[in-house]
């Protein structure tokens, strides 16, 4: 299969079928253990949502793909694994009058299941496979138009005037950081606007040097969450004043700076990002849960 770096698709999307390709995606049947709330089951149907079934045998994948306007029908049956599967959409020839002709349409689909996917569970929104679908071929047309037309012509993204929160997600990283064995506990939730918490994740990491830098990685941690899933306003809270000091640029810790960094690029790619401290006291689940992380990483026999 050709390279998906090669592809004639923006970055985040090259970025998505690699992390597809290397089973990579957090759909609800990976990494059970490490997540709380959902279960492995599919957001669309009664099936365990692997990567394989969501993108090519749910039901919902199949109703966007079979509307598709290829030149000839991707067979989503056929489909054995993932591998397969990306390569087969990328082999598919959008119609003529699609006018998609110098980008890869499936890509954009298989995006547009993803976007579908994280607005059931993140914002309520049910849409058809007929919408997601017509979402992916305006996404593919006007990225292909914006490619070839020179920048004066090209869709210029609007500041919103008034920042709306009412429909952020909310998310907060903690850590737990064991000095002496340089090892730390991360963890992140994503939350509705109301407090309803939606989901949970965990992860132990090493050679973390301070809990400054924990927090850091923690946070760094869920923006990558966050930007994988393709949310566009998040406001990220952490209980360290220290971290949000470094990330909103008033103070400087060159031990942060590398995170801090991605921290910046990840937010630039959000439509809104904000970063706010708040009391330990909101981090209960938070900080459980990264303990736990650390427990059962220092417990486990290597
Ligand atoms: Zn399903």
């Amino acid at each position: 299969m050709r390279d998906v770096w090669k592809l004639a698709i923006p970055p985040k999307l090259k970025m998505f079928l690699w992390k597809m390709k290397h089973e990579a995606i957090p759909v609800n049947a990976r990494l059970p253990a490490r997540q709380i709330i959902p279960s492995a089951k599919c957001t669309f149907c009664d099936e365990d949502e692997s990567i394989k079934h969501l993108f090519f045998h749910c039901p919902f994948a199949k109703e966007v793909w079979k509307d598709a306007p290829f030149a000839s029908n991707l067979d989503t049956d056929q489909i054995l694994n993932v591998q397969e599967g990306i390569q087969f959409a990328m082999q598919t020839k959008p119609l003529p009058p699609t006018g998609i002709n110098s980008t890869h349409l499936a890509a954009w689909i298989i995006w547009s299941i993803w976007l579908a996917r994280n607005q059931k569970i993140f914002q309520n929104r049910i849409f058809s496979g007929q919408n997601t679908l017509l979402k992916a071929l305006i996404s593919a047309r006007e990225w292909q138009a914006a490619q070839s037309n020179d920048i004066r012509t090209q869709p210029q993204r609007t500041a919103p005037q008034i920042e709306n929160y009412s429909d952020a997600i909310i998310c907060r990283s903690d850590a737990a950081w064991r000095p002496g064995i340089s090892t730390a506990g991360l963890a992140w939730s994503f939350y509705r606007a109301n407090g309803e918490i939606i989901l949970s994740h965990s992860k132990p990491t090493s050679f973390v040097i301070s809990s400054l830098v924990a927090e850091g990685l923690a946070l760094r941690e869920a923006m990558e969450h966050a930007w994988t899933l393709g949310l566009t306003k998040v406001v990220f809270e952490s209980d360290s004043s220290q971290l949000i000091a470094a990330v909103e640029g008033e103070s400087n810790f060159s031990d942060l700076h590398g995170i801090v960094s991605d921290v910046i690029s990840f937010s630039n790619s959000m439509e809104l990002a904000r970063f706010i401290f708040r009391s330990r006291i909101n981090f209960v689940l938070e900080d459980g849960l990264a303990k736990q992380a650390l427990d059962a990483y220092l417990y486990q026999p290597h």
